[in-house]
């Protein structure tokens, strides 16, 4: 049987450590680090998670601005708050929550962040530092996946590491995450042939794929580590009500994986805990100061 990797307690962790932390540099920079969430529309999941964000933040002694816009707002409003958010030397991180709605486009709402207040990892100067290697900003996800194998696996050169979904946030810089950690990587899509056999080679396998429970026990080699993003609301049997799964069948693989992240529990948690992480460290480099070591 599986030993349940929580998420939930390793993110407490993490932001207590961001915490500690931040009230270090509050004391150094005379300003507290400042991230601001910015909303645009009522999509009530995205709604969800500004709120828990701002929580969070606030939580870790660090301001939070939060900007929310009605849904008809026009790109070049948006575009000019996020300049006036770039030009604001209170904020040291700038997320743009997304989806944004229709005729918003996000691309140059992404490009439109100073990349060194992009604490999403999201913009193409970050995602090439991450590419060929220079300090930036990495995605929180996958980070936060990242952050979850080291603390489970120790070392991870060699093993043989399965990504499956190829998205910008998730798939790819997992991918790349996980190719300088010394894995040997392979990531699969909705066009990889046989796709159980590909997961079956794998010691780690990160499922970013939104579909829920679509791995099950039976692709998973024995002892792997599985780490599952999917988030997916599915109805539950015999009820009105409505469940989380992720994209991994969770009974079935935990008799057969070594480790695994339940969901709800596992890698949600972690995305807020490394978004505040990545604010504080986007603090200290924006003051001028060395971000501590460990951070
Ligand atoms: P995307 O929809 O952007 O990407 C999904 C990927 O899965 C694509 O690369 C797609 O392949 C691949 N895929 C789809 N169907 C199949 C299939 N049948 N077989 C193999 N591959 C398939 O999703 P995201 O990366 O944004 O998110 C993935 C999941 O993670 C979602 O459930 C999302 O809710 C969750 N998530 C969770 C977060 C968290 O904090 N825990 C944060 C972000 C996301 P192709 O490229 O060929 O289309």
């Amino acid at each position: 049987m599986a030993e349940r990797i929580d998420g939930k307690a390793f993110a407490a962790t993490l932001r207590a450590k961001v915490g500690e932390h931040a009230a270090q540099f509050a004391a150094q920079a005379g300003r507290p680090a400042g991230l601001a969430v910015v909303l645009v529309g009522e999509d009530p999941a995205s709604q969800v998670y500004v709120r828990s964000k701002h929580k969070a933040t606030v939580e870790a002694g660090m301001a939070s601005f939060e900007h929310r816009l009605p849904a008809d707002t026009d790109e070049a409003t948006l575009l000019a708050l996020v300049a006036q958010l770039n030009a604001d030397p209170a904020v040291d991180g700038i997320l743009v929550q997304l989806p944004l709605p229709a005729g918003i486009d996000e691309q140059a709402v992404i490009a439109a962040i100073s990349p060194d207040k992009d604490v999403d990892g999201f913009h193409v100067i970050n995602a090439g530092r991450l590419s060929v290697g220079q300090p930036g900003f990495v995605p929180c996800t996958p980070l936060g996946c990242l952050m979850l194998l080291k603390d489970r696996l120790g070392d991870l050169s060699g093993l043989e590491a399965v990504v499956i979904g190829r998205s910008n946030i998730v798939g790819k810089p997992m991918a790349q995450l996980l190719t300088d950690a010394n894995a040997t990587v392979t990531i699969a899509h909705s066009r990889t042939r046989d796709l159980p056999a590909v997961v079956r080679r794998a010691d780690i396998v990160v499922a970013a794929v939104g579909r829920p429970e679509m791995i099950t026990g039976d692709w998973i080699k024995p002892g792997a580590c599985v780490i599952d993003v999917g988030i997916n609301r599915v109805s539950a049997p015999d009820s009105d009500k409505s469940r989380l799964v992720g994209d991994v069948e969770f009974d079935s693989a935990e008799k057969v994986a070594g480790s695994i992240t339940p969901v709800p529990g596992g890698v949600g948690p972690m995305t807020i805990a490394v978004l505040l992480r990545n604010a504080l460290v986007a603090a200290y480099r924006n003051q001028g100061l060395d971000v501590p070591a460990g951070l």
